[in-house]
């Protein structure tokens, strides 16, 4: 009796808040619209539901599910298909399978090692299971005569069939045996104090039998049919039913879009509404490109390229009508982003306007203001950085001058966004590296200016989906060419046994004249084990491999100053390694680094590498980047998948597409992905064609009805609302 089963169809998540150390000062408190906005009308606790008390009320909580809405959400891990079973003997070796049958013994077996086993069997054969720990519940979890089903990969040794360590569900009971028997079966995740509660999966599904019986007349679907039968969407009661308690998995496949579709139209009614509230209001037409601009391309001992040429163009005819331009640009790192945004400054600072440049740091700034400087000062303009540790004096000289219009352009961090920095006239603003700014940063920034233009910059390669996901009040423009000359950075992965190897080569590289940087991983676990894993190495590799060479190490723990110094040192060349945890910023530019070493590759995400890579390469000579997995062996798959990704393409949608692909459902976004918004039923790798679905809908929607006042989008515009409020707020970490 029984069967196979296949991959997870759903992610689960909790409703988590999470604090990403890699982007140092900001954190995103994210929470993906869950159970409270898809169906408001059902956020009453719990504990209303028959068979739930305060109990069961607490445990539910470590699931995070707190109101009906919450309950209803809470979806199924896995199926089990039992409308067709093979038996245990036909189950094939070495895959994900979930067997089923009667316990026939279980307990405690004899020999060296403690483990406890118990022997299943059905019509066509039998399976041992093992387990080598969990010896207190183990034996209350089930019995001999229950029916169970296991989860987990089986191994063979000639006919002996064998599973260590699988999951348990215990099929028969009391009564209900139509819920658990002959149909397909969700299976939910619960803890292990849950199951020691008999709150499993077993009992979950007859809660959420009930919960659908009892509730589903107060259900209210928020989308109109016309839209839903268009969109070939089940209606919003039936995919609740149905995720849970599905006739053929296609149901279930279709429920699960009408969830993500929800979930994404009501994040695309926001945008586009927020877009359209912005266009109505009245901007200023600038003339471009201006006398400014044109001075600034003749001094250039270089053309721009031909990608830099169509973007400026498209910038310069936003900016020259009268509505403030709202653009993303999307450029790999070192496409010569900042150099649009300085032409672009300057049709600002032309017609009498200033223009403002915001960075993520306070050393991208500096460096920022250092470049602008180069290339704006000998046209008489005057830059002033503003920054939240500056000293007193100069900070008091920023905001004079900003206030009285003495300043045309002001380069800062988030110090510029704050209460009583005033402009005498913001024209236009620039975000550089707009994914550690939120929305919020962005409305607090035109609230400087009378609804000043703004750009938006990125080195992020965002899907096009995703981009129109998270900046569907955007345009998008995208760079897609490098200067002429740059060669691409050949990249390999090494084990840890040829670390000495690659410290050799980076050796000669830097008696070469070239430098190098070496970076280690943030380590989480540990208060301060990054900060010992990388000065450890540091001391080790000065008095070893790297010997005679002039080392610099930078770490999350130093001071500004400190960090700013050995900065310095490096650019100017006076440092040859700079050996460091992931503080070293996305953007730096020293031309002279021809290596980038990473120790222990395998820890990092891909547009993180991809990021790392993007220091080396940026003068006309060839670069390498070589990644250290420690260990080599026992890597995930995904963790080799990135590997290859990276020595394989330096192309950045490439990598982008390729982190959506190799992350599976449910953990689309790491911690390292701050910024990017969690979604709970929506996953953007597959989803593309739903998100420009949801998008056309939303744009019809609203041409029509513009404030969503029709009593029949009353439900639409709650949700809609609950984005406004939840959606992503950036909150200030020290
Ligand atoms: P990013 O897009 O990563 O911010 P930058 O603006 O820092 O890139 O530019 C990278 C480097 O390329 C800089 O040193 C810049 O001077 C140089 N650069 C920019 N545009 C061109 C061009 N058209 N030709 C040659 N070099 C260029
Ligand atoms: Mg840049």
């Amino acid at each position: 009796m029984f069967v196979y089963i296949r991959k997870e169809v759903c992610s689960y998540h909790t409703k988590k808040q999470y604090v990403d150390s890699f982007w140092a000062l900001f954190f995103l408190v994210k929470r993906g619209p869950g159970g409270a906005d898809l169906l408001p009308e059902l956020e009453y606790p719990v504990s209303a539901l028959r068979g739930v008390g305060a109990r069961r009320e607490t445990l539910l909580q470590e699931v995070g599910v707190e109101t009906v809405a919450d309950l209803l959400l809470f979806l199924p891990y896995r199926y089990v298909d039992r409308t067709c079973e093979d038996g245990i003997a036909d189950l094939p070796a070495d895959r994900e399978v979930t067997a089923v049958g009667w316990v026939v013994s279980r307990g405690m077996a004899p020999g060296r090692r403690r483990r406890f086993v118990a022997v299943l069997k059905d019509g066509s054969g039998q399976l041992e299971c093992v387990w080598f720990a969990g010896f207190d519940y183990l034996p209350r979890m089930f019995a001999v005569g229950d029916l169970v089903a296991l989860g987990g990969k089986v191994s063979r040794f000639g006919r002996k069939l064998q599973m260590v360590h699988p999951e348990v569900e215990v099929l028969s009971g009391e009564g209900d045996e139509r819920l658990h028997t002959g149909r397909i079966i969700p299976l939910y995740r619960t803890t292990a104090r849950m199951k020691e509660e008999r709150l499993g999966s077993r009992a979950l599904r007859r809660l959420l039998h009930g919960a659908l019986e009892a509730v589903s007349g107060e259900l209210i679907d928020p989308i109109p049919e016309a839209l839903r039968v268009r969109c070939d969407l089940p209606p919003l009661p039936q995919a609740i039913q149905r995720i849970h308690f599905p006739e053929a998995m296609t149901q279930v496949q279709a429920a699960r879009r009408r969830l993500a579709f929800d979930e994404l139209f009501a994040l695309q009614l926001y945008a586009e509404r927020m877009r359209r509230t912005l266009a109505a209001r009245p901007g200023r037409a600038l003339r471009t490109p201006g006398p400014l601009a044109e001075a600034l391309m003749a001094r250039l001992p270089f053309r721009l390229t031909g990608a830099q040429q169509r973007t400026i163009e498209e910038i310069w005819g936003d900016l020259s009508r009268p509505a403030a331009m709202r653009r993303l640009l999307q450029g790999d790192v070192g496409s010569g982003k900042t150099l649009v945004a300085a032409l672009a400054m300057l049709a600002a600072v032309g017609a009498g306007a200033q223009a403002a440049f915001l960075a993520p740091t306070e050393i991208l700034a500096k460096q920022h203001a250092a470049t602008l400087q180069d290339l704006l000062a000998p046209l008489g303009l005057s830059i002033h950085l503003l920054t939240g540790r500056q000293r007193q004096r100069d900070r008091q000289a920023a905001l004079d001058a900003l206030a009285s219009g003495a300043c045309q352009i002001a380069v800062g961090t988030h110090a510029l966004l704050q209460e009583g920095v005033a402009f005498a006239d913001l024209g236009l603003a620039v975000v550089d590296e707009q994914h550690r700014f939120g929305v919020l940063q962005r409305a607090l920034l035109r609230e400087k200016g009378n609804n000043p233009h703004l750009l938006v910059m990125t080195a992020t390669p965002i899907p096009r989906s995703l981009a129109l996901t998270l900046y569907g009040d955007l345009d998008v423009t995208v760079l897609d060419e490098l200067p002429p000359g740059r060669l691409p950075v050949k990249t390999g992965w090494r084990g840890a046994a040829d670390r000495d190897k690659a410290m050799h080569f980076l050796r000669s590289q830097v008696e070469g004249g070239r430098q190098a940087y070496i970076v280690y991983p943030l380590i989480e676990t540990s208060e301060d084990g990054d900060l010992k894993a990388a000065s450890q190495a540091f001391e080790d590799l000065q008095s070893g491999l790297l010997r005679g060479l002039r080392l610099g190490l930078l770490h999350g723990r130093m001071s500004l100053e400190q960090k700013e110094r050995t900065m310095a040192a490096f650019r100017s060349g006076d440092i040859g390694v700079l050996v460091s945890t992931t503080v070293i910023e996305v953007g730096v530019d020293v031309p002279n680094a021809t290596v980038m070493l990473v120790e222990h590759a395998e820890r990092f995400g891909l547009s993180q590498l991809h990021q790392l890579r993007g220091r080396v390469g940026r003068g006309g000579r060839a670069s390498y980047c070589v990644l250290v997995a420690d260990p080599a062996e026992g890597l995930t798959p995904e963790a080799r998948a990135r590997l290859d990704a990276m020595a394989r393409t330096t192309d950045g949608f490439e990598i982008a597409e390729m982190d959506l692909k190799i992350r599976g459902p449910g953990q689309l976004f790491g911690t390292r992905q701050a910024g990017f918004p969690e979604f709970r039923f929506a996953d953007l790798g597959r989803d593309g064609d739903l998100v420009r679905l949801a998008r056309r809908e939303a744009q019809c929607m609203l041409n029509a009805d513009p404030d969503l006042a029709d009593p029949g989008h009353q439900a639409l515009r709650r949700r809609v609302e609950a984005v406004d409020l939840g959606r992503m707020q950036v909150v200030e970490a020290g």
